[in-house]
């Protein structure tokens, strides 16, 4: 008798891990069946601190939706980043299922793929309304989750940060030459545009940057906006708080799921899982948007952080070094060059929708 069988033959709320060594061979026979009684226990890895504020939070209510939304079928307990696994070893406990699932950002795995960055954010690239028109209805998804089969791996979006803040700053910055030699902490393809635009990116954690900022050892950090960068209290740090985020302008979030682990599921379940993070990716964008404009407001009645936006020659150089570190990757890639031709050809044409109307309108407000 199949395993799974002979849990359904208990006719209790047995348990099927998502560690169990049968998995393939379940998923070819149970796909479409929807068992009322099967209790699936899974496993969560993140890549954040143990409850860090809105993405660590996040990735616990998602976990959290998913068990109510199934009526307790699915139970998943979660490990923040380090309990189980180090954060950046998400993607492959994943993978080999060591994890049946994890919240995470997509641009962490780019050495695993380059392509992968498309997925999490990109200079100068989409916004969080656009990324996700590109996602759900623009064939974006299809080819993220192209992208990771060959690491067993299904990904559907699963947050969204909005448009970040371009970080805080010890000096001003008034023109190119002030970017020469400037340390900062920045991470992905903004670290790769700003190294060729004379400055020197640095990648720490995000735990580490107060000290570092503080202590001189970099002269600048981005982390997100108000309300996560006000809790690590960088505005103590550095005096100038720049707008706007060029290289995030909107970082999406995902939510990863052993290939097997998925497929084990009834359908009922899987379009439950679908809708949560779906659910998740619109409601993070939400508290996002809440929580930044309130953080903003605090700042500014404190008085101490100096409000600056980058000079338009500073965002051009910027902006002409992203085509260029872009245009390479897609030189160098064949999946990059698949994803930006689609990434691509949505933002021309939404952009120029979005002049007309979310910009026009902006500016008359
Ligand atoms: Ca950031």
């Amino acid at each position: 008798m199949k395993r799974r069988d002979f849990i359904a033959g208990l006719g209790v709320g047995a348990v099927a891990t998502g560690l169990s060594g049968c998995k393939a061979e379940e998923s070819l026979t149970q796909n479409n069946t929807s068992n009322s009684t099967q209790v699936f226990n899974w496993t969560m890895v993140t890549t954040w601190p143990p409850n860090f504020p809105v993405l660590g939070t996040g990735a616990a209510e998602l976990a959290k939706n998913i068990e109510k939304m199934s009526n307790g079928r699915i139970k998943i307990k979660i490990y923040a980043a380090g309990e189980l696994v180090p954060a950046l070893e998400a993607f492959d406990a994943v993978s080999r299922g060591t994890a049946d699932m994890a919240h995470s950002g997509a641009y962490y795995w780019k050495g695993k793929n380059p392509a992968t960055q498309f997925f999490g954010a990109l200079p100068f690239g989409m916004n969080a309304q656009e990324t996700n028109g590109w996602m759900y209805y623009g064939g974006g998804l299809e080819i993220w989750q192209d992208i990771y089969a060959p690491f067993n791996i299904i990904p559907f979006p699963a947050g969204s940060t909005g448009t970040q803040m371009g970080g805080w700053f010890n000096k001003e910055i008034n023109s190119v030459a002030d970017l020469k030699g400037l340390k900062m902490r920045i991470p992905g393809l903004g670290g790769e545009v700003l190294s060729r635009a004379g400055g020197t990116p640095v990648n720490i954690p995000g735990g580490e940057i107060f000290n570092a900022l503080q202590l001189g050892q970099i002269d600048a950090c981005e982390w997100v906006g108000p309300y996560n960068d006000k809790a690590f209290g960088f505005h103590k740090a550095a005096k100038y708080y720049y707008s706007p985020g060029w290289h995030e302008p909107n970082a999406t979030l995902e939510a990863i799921f052993n290939k097997e682990s998925f497929n084990a599921l009834p359908d009922d379940l899987k379009s439950i899982i679908e809708l949560a993070c779906q659910a998740m990716n619109m409601n993070m964008l939400s508290e996002y948007v809440t929580k930044n404009h309130q953080a903003l407001q605090d700042l500014k009645s404190e008085g101490e952080v100096q409000f600056r936006s980058f000079p338009d020659e500073v965002l051009a150089v910027l902006k002409e070094k992203s085509i260029e570190v872009v245009d390479e990757l897609v030189a160098s890639n064949k999946d990059v060059a698949r994803a930006y031709e689609s990434y691509k050809k949505f933002q021309d044409g939404v952009k120029e929708w979005h002049k007309i109307s979310e910009e026009q309108f902006y500016s008359s407000r």
